[in-house]
């Protein structure tokens, strides 16, 4: 069980998430879905424990659980029809098939694995299960406000927990240990937990993008790539700032680097819109980048959408056609990675208004950090 008290999902929030996927569901020629993503799940139930699957139909709504959950499942999801798993998954697909009669519905094919596929099918019934993709991803991407609340939530404890982090950095402090004390602060200060493991990278480890904290002191004069994000009812932020302890040792490169990435950075907030798609996003950044002549050192997307996962729909990057749209919440993260220097990224959260982008990160840009090093 969670700790948290269980609240409901108000019917407000809930019914319409239901009708959109069952509008979903007609245009795909389905007459129900079987979810089994954690997060779809959560999303359109509100149940928050670690193991359900929901049946949607067309007048139904059914949330699957074991006894350990009943009675959260009870409290968060209470327009859904409890069932109560009693048998092994295999068991409960035979009876499911029968009781589903002759429907179609689909399935989450990129959630179960091939094993579970196999003995699900395996079961008699008339019902006919029909392999789906992005079912309920697509809803996901488009937030109502109060969700936008709760990413406004983790975006500030972020914003503070970073600057706490900081102010407690000294010499010969390592990255795990800047990692704990910023982790210790968004948890102590109402967050469930961290929205990802963190990402601090020095010196040479920060041309890894996905380098994580080591046991390695935080040098000094050179880039440090801190990466974070904290967890609010579910919701998540993402931020990435790009530090210097004292001077930069190569003022040259750190500073064309830095201010190549915050100029790109600048011009993909100051441009994005609605109706752009993800291509396009990407683009108003990787052509500073370029033209600065840094284009094969910025070797991932712009961005992507952040909500219950911290990696969702839409996709910013050079293939994307996702439609940017008013309501979605996503990162602006452009980066350059030199091997044996290493690397400068600067993220912020941002939600996509009708006029532009709305910023949810606030914190420092200005990377050096003075002290007796
Ligand atoms: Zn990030
Ligand atoms: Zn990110």
């Amino acid at each position: 069980m969670d700790k948290k008290q269980s609240e409901a999902l108000p019917p407000e929030v809930s019914l319409p998430r239901l009708l959109r996927l069952r509008q979903v569901l007609q245009d795909r020629g389905l007459d129900g879905a079987f979810i089994s993503q954690p997060e779809n799940r959560r999303y359109l139930s509100g149940f928050t424990g670690s193991s359900g699957w929901l049946v949607i139909l067309e007048k139904e709504a059914w949330l699957i659980t074991d006894f350990r959950y009943w009675e959260q499942a009870r409290q968060e999801a209470p327009h859904f029809e409890l069932v109560r798993l009693v048998d092994r998954m295999d068991q409960l697909m035979t009876k499911l098939a029968e009781r589903l009669g002759e429907r179609r519905i689909g399935f989450e094919s990129t959630h179960i694995t091939v094993d579970e596929h196999q003995r699900w099918m395996a079961g008699d019934g008339p019902v006919t299960w029909v392999p789906e993709k992005n079912l309920v991803e697509p809803l996901r991407a488009v937030k109502d406000e109060g969700e936008i609340e709760r990413i406004r939530r983790a975006a500030a404890l972020t914003d503070e927990a970073l600057a706490y982090g900081l102010s407690q950095v000294h010499p010969g402090m390592t990255e795990e240990d800047l990692a704990w004390v910023m982790e210790r602060y968004m948890r102590e200060h109402g967050a469930e937990g961290v929205a990802f493991e963190f990402i601090i990278a020095g010196g040479p480890k920060g041309a890894l993008p996905h380098a994580h904290p080591g046991p390695d002191p935080l040098p000094t004069g050179q880039p440090i790539v801190i990466d974070m994000g904290a967890c609010v009812d579910g919701y998540r932020s993402d931020m990435t700032r790009t530090v210097c302890l004292g001077e930069p040792e190569d003022p040259d490169t750190f500073w064309t680097v830095y201010n190549t990435v915050l100029s790109a950075q600048e011009a993909a907030i100051a441009q994005i819109r609605p109706g752009m798609s993800g291509s396009e996003a990407d683009a108003l950044a990787r052509d500073v980048i370029a033209r600065a002549g840094y284009g094969d050192a910025f070797g991932h997307s712009l961005g992507h959408g952040v909500g219950l996962a911290i990696h969702e729909a839409p996709r910013l990057g050079r293939l994307s056609e996702d439609r940017l749209e008013p309501g979605m919440v996503i990162t602006v993260e452009p980066g350059i990675y030199l091997p044996e220097w290493g690397g400068v990224r600067i993220e912020d959260l941002a939600v996509v208004r009708e006029d532009g982008l709305e910023i949810l990160s606030h914190a420092s840009k200005d990377p050096i950090l003075s002290g007796d090093w």
